[in-house]
């Protein structure tokens, strides 16, 4: 599989094609400010102690503290750590927030831990880094496998070592521990702000047919927002495999479903299909909302959707990019897509820092006019530049990170 950092310095390359980038910008985004490894022994629950390896990558902070979410995935590496920090960044820039980019992560399949032992390595990730983390420093959040419990946990943890407790060094906590409204949603709730003001542009339908690839926080939430705004959900997956249902899925059942069996697998009036089959499915819009490495030049000219829109952080390579792109099917990049996250992260981090709580209805009407305002901005960008949306989004974000970088 292709190496996810090599992917986004791709990609930055990618974007200077178009429109040059100021090259000593270019230069200094090649590697981050720095990267951190650290050994997290943890009490096992039979008594034994093992040792994960874990991650934080501070990649830039230009314009803000360092801001991103910790992974825990078997398959997480450094290098996947340095392309979603360096992701972070650009998303930051996008969403025109006032942070900078970074990630952690653990090498561990947290589905084999029990709760307890998982507890303990989340407070363990916490005190090997504690130093670094910091509400003007650097400020975690959740991502795939990670949940508000686990930041609370952590929360609690680097309040015990640092005496603060406002919160404001992590956010995606849950409500009663400082979290803010709306922010278990706001991934998916982003993404779908930015579907809708982008829709008429991209000819699409009043009523869609959509497929999302996963069903973690961002995809479940996206199916039901999707559902409840009248569209149909014509096929999902989960770590274990795919399903479709050409008349549509109901999806509180599937929920029910899975909540019972623990996977889609199996949901009735569904045909199982693989990961491969799922992406390739006739629908308007293709959701991925799981990992990275997805649409490759290997299926990209297979896809059948009108419109890709990532809710996962970098599934499609730059190589798909270029065929999706001379296909006219548009890929609204990640770093726009899936920004609402981090966005209503910050109105969390802004809330504990003003000792404020804001209502569900003022975070998303924050949310909805920003969403609206960068989709519109990048989709006006690359029809000038006559390129795709990833190319415009990148540019945008080099630009403010780099006008950030000359007022240090
Ligand atoms: N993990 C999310 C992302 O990739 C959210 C990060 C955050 O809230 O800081 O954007």
């Amino acid at each position: 599989m292709t190496n996810p950092f090599e992917n986004a310095l791709a990609q930055l390359a990618r974007a200077n094609t178009v429109s040059p980038v100021n090259p000593t910008l270019l230069t200094l985004l090649q590697a981050p400010n720095r990267e951190i490894r650290i050994s997290i022994p943890v009490s096992m629950d039979d008594g034994s102690v093992r040792v994960f390896e874990g991650y934080r990558v501070e990649y830039n902070n230009a314009r803000g503290p360092y801001k991103g979410g910790i992974r825990y995935h078997q398959d997480t590496d450094i290098y996947e750590v340095k392309a979603l920090a360096l992701w972070m960044a650009l998303k930051c820039a996008v969403a025109n927030i006032p942070m900078g980019g970074g990630k952690g992560g653990v090498t561990v399949d947290p589905k084999k831990l029990s709760k307890k032992e998982l507890e303990n390595l989340s407070r363990g990730w916490i005190r090997e880094l504690a130093d670094v983390l910091g509400p003007t420093k650097d400020v975690p959040a959740p991502d795939v496998n990670t949940t508000s419990e686990i930041m609370d946990w952590m929360n609690d943890e680097y309040g015990k070592i640092t005496g603060d407790t406002t919160g404001a060094f992590i956010t995606g906590k849950s409500l009663d521990k400082g979290g803010s409204e709306g922010r278990g949603t706001a991934t998916a709730q982003g993404g779908f702000y930015v579907f809708e003001a982008l829709r008429s542009r991209f000819g699409l339908p009043d009523k869609c047919t959509v497929v999302v690839q996963g069903f973690g926080n961002a995809g479940l939430n996206a199916c039901e927002l999707w559902t409840k705004a009248g569209h149909m959900i014509v096929g999902t997956s989960d770590s274990q495999g795919a399903i479709v249902k050409a008349d549509g899925i109901d999806v509180d059942a599937l929920k029910a479903y899975k909540k019972e069996k623990g996977t889609v697998i199996g949901f009735p009036g569904s045909t199982t299909v693989t990961n491969a089959q799922l992406l390739e499915t006739a629908c308007d819009v293709l959701i991925p909302a799981a990992l990275e490495n997805q649409i490759t030049k290997e299926n990209a000219a297979n896809i059948k959707a009108k419109v890709v829109l990532e809710l996962a952080n970098g599934p499609t390579t730059p190589e798909a990019d270029d065929i999706l792109f001379g296909r006219n099917i548009p890929v609204v990049p990640d770093i726009l897509a899936n920004s609402g996250g981090v966005t209503v992260s910050t109105y969390e981090w802004e809330q504990n820092m003003k000792n404020e709580h804001w209502t569900e209805a003022q975070v998303f009407e924050k949310l909805k006019a920003a969403m609206n305002a960068e989709a519109n901005g990048i989709a006006d960008k690359a029809a000038t530049l006559k390129t795709d949306l990833r190319r415009a989004a990148f540019l945008i974000a080099l630009g403010r990170i780099g006008e950030a970088m000359k007022l240090k």
